[in-house]
């Protein structure tokens, strides 16, 4: 069976150049970290790729570690090339990392080339696909030599395997090195993937204004905060929600009363301008000129929908961001 995607794919996504590079992505991607592994309903992170791509949502993100259990996110996505997307592979931009833990032993984590080259080979054979559009370092390495990270990146991208390269939460004095490696090597970086929300507004620091010089192009993560800058907990923590699973990375604790006062506040913003608070939270961080798109997760289509409206968000007011500031304050 083959998905006959939405003639109207096109029709309302607005696409943004990654730096000085060729490549365009769109403002809102969708990124398989949670919600795409093997223990995820199949059917539902189906419904959210075709919908996603049918909405003008080209460009999906992985990691070698997306699960659980580590690796399956990238055999969801191999699935629903095989049976749905395979035809529009063209259309695709498909991204993956090696930087984390994904096999036991000393050449599965980090940065050296031998972990690096043969992880994206494993990645390939769980997409099933002969190349990934952008080959990403998910962190930085502090005891392999940078040099032989980018070197790495740069093979891939010699190989054929990957078209582009990228780094992921790499600070401003090591993307300026890194950036220049893969300038000299002729495989220059195109993207840099770091945290950016209104609760982590520490790229604001410096690293944006680097990524602008040095025409790189920026994807934010965790762009809504892992759900902490949506309406997503202002009823309490449902059931299905990321804060009652068993990730690590967002608790019930996390949902300070201090917090949720914020949100209330932001809610009310978003509210007068008709529009969601995910959506106001996305139209925030894509109001950085640096900022190419915004890297999403979602649980169901609904979501997937509604933050890919935010592509055509009203630009922000400089009373409206005033408001937001005060509202944050020095914490986010
Ligand atoms: P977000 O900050 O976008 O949080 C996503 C969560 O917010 C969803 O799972 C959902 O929560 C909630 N949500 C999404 N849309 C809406 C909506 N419209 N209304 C209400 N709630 C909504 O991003 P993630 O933390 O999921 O990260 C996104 C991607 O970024 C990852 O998949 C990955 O590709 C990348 N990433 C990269 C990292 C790196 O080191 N390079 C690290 C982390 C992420 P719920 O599930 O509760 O419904």
């Amino acid at each position: 069976m083959t998905h006959q995607a939405a003639s109207s794919r096109y029709a309302t996504m607005s696409f943004q150049r990654c730096g000085r590079s060729g490549l365009l992505l769109p403002r809102v991607s969708l990124g398989l970290w949670h919600n795409f592994g093997e223990r995820a309903p199949h059917e539902v992170a189906r419904e959210m790729l075709l919908g996603a791509f049918d909405l003008g949502i080209t460009h999906f993100d992985l990691a070698n570690n997306y699960g659980p259990p580590p690796g399956s996110a990238e055999e969801t996505l191999g699935r629903v090339l095989r049976r749905d997307l395979g035809p529009y592979r063209d259309e695709l931009v498909v991204s993956t990392k090696a930087g984390y833990e994904m096999w036991p032993g000393p050449y599965g984590n980090f940065g050296s080339r031998k972990y690096l080259l043969s992880s994206l080979d494993r990645s390939l054979a769980r997409l099933g696909i002969d190349y990934v559009d952008v080959f990403y370092h998910h962190r930085p390495d502090p005891e392999t030599p940078l040099e032989e990270t980018m070197g790495a990146l740069a093979q891939a991208v010699r190989s054929g395997k990957a078209l582009y390269a990228g780094i992921s939460n790499y600070g401003a004095a090591d993307t300026r090195r890194a950036v220049a490696m893969l300038r000299e090597l002729g495989t220059p970086c195109v993207l840099h993937q770091p945290a950016y929300s209104m609760l982590d507004r520490q790229v604001e620091r410096e690293l944006l204004s680097v990524l602008a010089s040095e025409g790189v192009g920026c994807i934010a993560f965790s762009p809504l905060a892992r759900g902490r800058r949506t309406d997503r907990y202002l009823g309490g923590v449902p059931s299905d929600s990321r804060a009652a699973g068993p990730s690590p990375f967002l608790r019930p604790s996390d949902l300070t009363d201090a917090l949720l006062t914020k949100v209330r506040s932001l809610d009310g913003i978003a509210r007068e301008r008709g529009q969601s608070l995910a959506q106001l939270a996305l139209a925030w961080v894509l109001r950085q000129p640096a900022v190419t798109s915004v890297l999403i997760g979602a649980s169901r289509l609904a979501q997937v929908q509604d933050c890919a409206a935010a592509a055509g968000s009203p630009p922000l007011t400089a009373e409206e961001l005033r408001r937001i500031d005060a509202i944050l304050g020095t914490d986010g």
